[in-house]
Parts: C-alpha cells; structure tokens; sequence
C-alpha cells in the first residue's frame, strides 16, 4: 500500500482561504485516487 504523505508549500497558506480550501481537498482527494481520472474529479 502506498503512503498517503502530502506536502503544502508554505506559500500554499498565503492564499485567499478558498483557495487554500481547494488545494487540501484536491490533495486529500489524491489520498483516494492517485490520478485526475474522472474518478477523481467526481
Ligand atoms: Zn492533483
């Protein structure tokens, strides 16, 4: 089983808090899917 690591830049949390909301949960995403399938995107 792969490791479920994921890293943030620090600048990530400069951004606006929406879209410091959409980068966690398109990386938790990845925690599930490894890849931008459309399985991943639903
Ligand atoms: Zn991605």
């Amino acid at each position: 089983m792969k490791e479920n690591k994921i890293e943030f830049h620090p600048r990530c949390m400069e951004f606006s808090p929406a879209v410091a909301d959409y980068i966690i949960v398109h990386e938790l995403c990845h925690t599930v899917h490894k890849d931008h399938s459309k399985a991943f995107w639903s």
